[in-house]
């Protein structure tokens, strides 16, 4: 069961400004600033992090990384309906209901590279009786320069260092590009870090969109692992650089996952009026999503931030949060 959770807290929200009556709603922690510095809103973080219930709790945070436009939001705000109905079967919600959240702020959402926070932490109980508290990121930058290329990379460093599940969220395949900017950002937070036998980060799971090969690898996820097997098989005849992105990705990841979804069908992908209503999408891609959000995020499979083998509260990712950023600022 769940803790005091509701979905009266969930509103569509059109302004940038505080919560004046308190309601959820996604918070821009970090932001990459257009000369290339970060800023940390440690207030607002601090507000999160640090609220009566939560603070002293340990932490699960789960991020979800990729590129613009690619369906993060929208995967995130079915991902917000689970922590608010868990509890009942029908978490997905009414066919006709629109759907809010990280997306649809009345098309004013800006993109803006760093990291954002659902204000609103949730607690859970798992299986084994403990109380935790989790925590959702989104997290989003852009490859398509030199200098963005760098600060995406800072970007995801920071949300992989602070996560303990980072969700990468990529269109249609696995590409060879894909890997590298993995490569690039998990290069930053290895040397970030500390000395560790541990590997430093926890789990990464590739989450691929439009999925369009079901007949030679099943959606979902163990079409996902064995299509990722062959991804990041290393093989003598490859080249080196090649081989060392595959052997680096293992190296720093505890667990690594995969998960194939469909493509959620043309009035997702291309009606600018859609409001993200379930009737609207088609039944493959639901139907995966059903799968998907609790293997995620289900009380059994969250889980706790650890740093150098230790659990850690949310008043702890506050300061590591606040320690790793100095890094970046130099
Ligand atoms: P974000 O920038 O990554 O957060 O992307 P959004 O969630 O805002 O979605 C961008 C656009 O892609 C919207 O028009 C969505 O309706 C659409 N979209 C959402 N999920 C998918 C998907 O899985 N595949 C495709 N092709 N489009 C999607
Ligand atoms: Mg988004």
């Amino acid at each position: 069961s769940w803790g005091s959770l509701s979905d009266k807290n969930v509103y569509d929200w059109s302004s940038e400004e505080e919560e004046p009556d308190g309601r959820a709603r996604p918070i821009q922690v970090l932001l990459v600033k257009d000369d290339h510095t970060f800023e940390l809103d440690e207030a607002a973080l601090s507000r999160i992090l640090l609220a009566e219930e939560v603070r002293d709790r340990e932490v699960v945070a789960v991020s979800v990384a990729g590129a613009f436009r690619k369906g993060k939001s929208f995967l995130m705000d079915f991902m917000l309906r689970y922590m608010y109905k868990q509890a009942s079967e029908d978490w997905l919600g009414d066919n006709e209901e629109p759907l809010t959240g990280f997306s649809w702020r009345g098309g004013s959402e800006r993109e803006t590279t760093g990291i954002q926070i659902w204000s609103e932490v949730f607690l859970v109980d798992k299986p084994d009786g403990r109380k935790v508290a989790v925590l959702l990121m989104d997290t989003q930058g852009t490859f398509d320069s030199q200098s963005t290329l760098r600060d995406s990379a800072t970007v995801f460093a920071l949300s992989t260092m602070i996560s303990s599940m980072q969700v990468y969220n990529i269109s249609q395949n696995v590409q060879e590009d894909d890997l590298q900017h993995l490569q690039l950002f998990t290069e930053y937070g290895r040397l970030a870090m500390e000395e560790t036998f541990l590997k430093p980060f926890q789990s990464l799971i590739f989450l691929v969109r439009d999925w369009s090969f079901p007949y030679e690898f099943p959606y979902g996820q163990e079409g996902g692992m064995k299509f990722l097997e062959k991804r990041l098989k290393i093989s003598e005849n490859q080249h080196e650089e090649l081989q060392n992105v595959r052997k680096h990705i293992h190296s720093c990841f505890t667990n690594i996952s995969c998960f194939l979804m469909p493509h959620p069908g043309l009035k997702v992908a291309t009606n600018p009026n859609f409001d993200g209503r379930i009737v609207e999408i088609d039944g493959d891609f639901l139907n995966n999503l059903k799968v998907l959000v609790p293997w995620l995020l289900s009380p059994r499979n969250i889980d706790v931030k650890e740093i150098n083998g230790s659990k850690i509260t949310c008043r702890g990712l506050l300061e590591y949060f606040k320690a790793y950023i100095k890094i970046y600022q130099g």
